[in-house]
């Protein structure tokens, strides 16, 4: 499996949650682990974001963060997954003083060492400008950015309440990114509609994150045209009241207009879910076949950010794997 659109912040185990709250001496509340997982009658992406706030105190360490992204590391490799692009805030991690370059190296060491033991699977990281963050602030994430080009940090993002901050806000952070021709996704189209989808364009993402608005009579030809691709996360759309039903997906939608698409977990731990479920419940939806999972893993490997080295070596593991991870999802 392959997965594009993944927090970190999002993801944690719940061994990872016990493990570094009694490391910081930090209670996990009467309802853990309840309180970890959004319930799907959760009211909007607002609400949905609230479930950070525990992770986020806990990542507030270079210790820390490398255990996360390593432990995540892990967990996927163990889950027969062959590539993922983990992305997180750097700023969210600075509440004890860090610094967002040492944030990012800290998470960078934590993927390095785990993939030590992971032959064969590959992981990279995004970094994400945050929507109610300061311009400076953002900058600064680019310029970290641009700074680990060569690393295994391949790109930034904007995340967070698109609905109060939208896209073109952020034109100056996002001019610096592409002056730094560093390879931009931003979410938009998730809680709002698709002229925000167009503000990202006009940004310079080549991906969109969730995209699931986007007007694919008037805005779908260009994204044709630009070659974006999609970071469809079905069952958080579902939890913060996106879309309604796994019906609701516009997968036929787009891949009726050629757009490309790929399926994700956004958050693994707050979604109570991965790739694997993601695909099966579109499949059960949508009664996908071998070849349309085929083609959106496809897509996954081509539209990542990773080198064509990487990305010639992943096609060969996919064709090996698909009739593994179909049979997989199609239980
Ligand atoms: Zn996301």
């Amino acid at each position: 499996m392959i997965d594009l659109h993944l927090h970190l912040d999002g993801s944690l185990s719940e061994q990872d949650f016990l493990y570094l709250a009694k490391k910081e001496g930090i209670c996990l509340g009467k309802e853990f682990p309840n309180n970890i997982y959004v319930p799907m009658d959760c009211k909007s992406l607002e609400e949905y974001l609230m479930r950070f706030d525990l992770p986020l105190q806990l990542l507030q360490s270079k210790e820390n963060i490398a255990h996360a992204t390593s432990s995540l590391v892990r967990r996927l490799y163990k889950m027969g997954y062959i590539y993922a692009e983990i992305r997180f805030a750097p700023q969210l991690h600075m509440q004890k003083g860090l610094t967002q370059l040492e944030v990012a190296k800290a998470a960078l060491e934590g993927v390095e060492e785990a993939l030590k033991e992971c032959d064969g699977f590959e992981a990279n990281l995004l970094l994400c400008c945050m929507r109610h963050g300061a311009e400076e602030v953002n900058m600064e994430t680019v310029e970290v950015a641009n700074k680990l080009k060569g690393t295994r940090v391949v790109g930034v993002d904007l995340a967070g309440a698109e609905a109060m901050h939208p896209s073109s806000y952020y034109k100056n952070i996002f001019d610096l990114a592409k002056e730094y021709r560093l390879n931009i996704t931003i979410h938009a189209g998730e809680a709002t509609g698709s002229d925000e989808v167009m503000m990202a364009l006009d940004n310079g993402a080549t991906r969109i994150g969730h995209g699931v608005h986007l007007d694919t009579e008037k805005d779908g030809p260009r994204a044709k045209k630009e070659d974006i691709c999609f970071e469809f996360c079905p069952t958080s759309n579902l939890q913060t009241k996106s879309l309604k039903t796994y019906a609701d997906v516009p997968l036929r939608a787009f891949m009726d207009k050629g757009i490309a698409l790929t399926i994700n977990s956004d958050n693994m731990t707050v979604s109570n879910t991965d790739v694997y479920q993601e695909f099966s419940h579109l499949y059960q939806t949508f009664n996908l076949n071998k070849d349309e999972v085929y083609g959106f893993l496809l897509n996954s490997i081509n539209y990542s950010f990773t080198s064509e080295e990487v990305k010639a070596r992943l096609r060969v593991k996919l064709k090996e794997r698909i009739d593994k991870f179909y049979s997989q999802i199609a239980m």
